[in-house]
């Protein structure tokens, strides 16, 4: 076998040590402009045929099982129940409704959400199956029917949106179940309000890997990376109302702490 050449030694060794965690190269949100069209479009992968909804392990909270919305209210603050409709074992965005968020708040969690795109194809770009999980409220993971649509790959579904596109488009026609599972470590404050240390994010889109550990540079925007701002450490977990009729079921969190307990 031929010995490496310096250059490529060099950079997996870079590789091994890199600090962001593993991006693709030239995929890092500094290397774009914010939703670029050039930045290239994650190839496409056939995740598979959609498996039954999946298990709920024994220390998970449910906070859909497809009956009830009662772990839910309306996002705007005013304490309104959800208002998205409820029929055959899912739930679905009712347009105009608002977002929707947890009554309770978590920080570190494993996540899992099934959703579907609508099956009647209407639009196109962002405006196909629009909506999006938030985690703590501000990191916007994206859902959208990313199955044969282009949009900006910021903005596709599995991204980080604005910041990361997902490494592959996993993405299932639209109707049919996917799944995200995602491990999402919140950022830390200190007592000042100075940044400790970034939110993280691995991400599976119906189980193929779309997000590796990943660096937040902040909270998620349309257009705008902002800072970080100080926050609690826990918050809810919210769904968007996008317009569009996207439907969830099975979702589930299993909240995690890091091995410093903080
Ligand atoms: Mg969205």
């Amino acid at each position: 076998m031929p010995r490496p050449t310096l250059a490529l030694t060099a950079l997996v060794a870079m590789t091994l040590v890199d600090p962001l965690g593993s991006v693709a190269a030239g995929q890092r949100p500094a290397d774009w402009p914010i939703h670029s069209t050039a930045r290239p479009q994650p190839p496409v992968v056939d995740p598979g045929p959609a498996p039954p909804r999946a298990p709920v392990p024994s220390d998970a909270i449910v906070l859909f099982d497809g009956r009830s919305l009662d772990a839910w209210q309306n996002a705007d603050s005013s304490g309104h129940p959800a208002r998205w409709k409820i029929e055959n074992g899912y739930m679905e965005v009712a347009a105009g409704t608002g977002n929707i968020a947890t009554k309770r708040g978590f920080g570190d969690v494993q996540l899992h959400v099934e959703w579907a795109a609508p099956a009647v194809v209407k639009g196109e770009g962002q405006e196909r199956g629009n909506s999006g999980v938030f985690l703590m409220g501000r990191y916007e993971l994206q859902v959208l029917d990313t199955y044969r649509n282009t949009t900006y790959p910021d903005g596709q579904a599995g991204a980080i949106y604005g910041q990361f596109p997902p490494l592959v488009n996993a993405s299932r026609p639209p109707g049919e179940w996917q799944t995200y599972d995602i491990v999402f470590r919140r950022p830390r404050f200190d007592a000042a309000g100075a940044l400790l240390s970034p939110a993280r994010m691995t991400v599976l889109h119906n189980g193929v890997l779309v997000q590796d550990n990943v660096v937040l540079t902040g909270p998620t925007g349309h257009r705008e990376r902002p800072p970080y701002a100080a926050h609690p450490d826990r918050l809810p977990l919210m769904l968007q109302d996008h317009g569009n009729p996207v439907r969830y079921r099975n979702i589930w969190v299993r909240e995690v702490s890091d091995a410093t307990g903080r």
